[in-house]
């Protein structure tokens, strides 16, 4: 006797599926954190700057995402 075991076959469908999606709008703590005070050494980003170049420039990114986003 002798058992024969047969795998089932399955069928793995992967469904493509578009979802659209809407051009996505940074939070301001987002948009702050891709910035770099440029004025040290640290490149520190503006949502935690430390350096008084950084917090300058923060607060006109501030309200420069506010134009934008806002
Ligand atoms: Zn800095």
């Amino acid at each position: 006797m002798t058992e024969q075991t047969e795998a089932p076959r399955q069928e793995e469908e992967e469904q493509i599926t578009e979802t659209e999606t809407p051009p996505a709008v940074p939070t301001l703590d987002e948009y702050l954190s891709k910035l770099k005070c440029g004025g040290c050494g640290h490149g520190c980003s503006l949502l935690n700057p430390r350096c008084m170049r950084g917090a300058t420039k923060q607060s006109s990114a501030e309200s420069e995402y506010y134009s934008l986003y806002g």
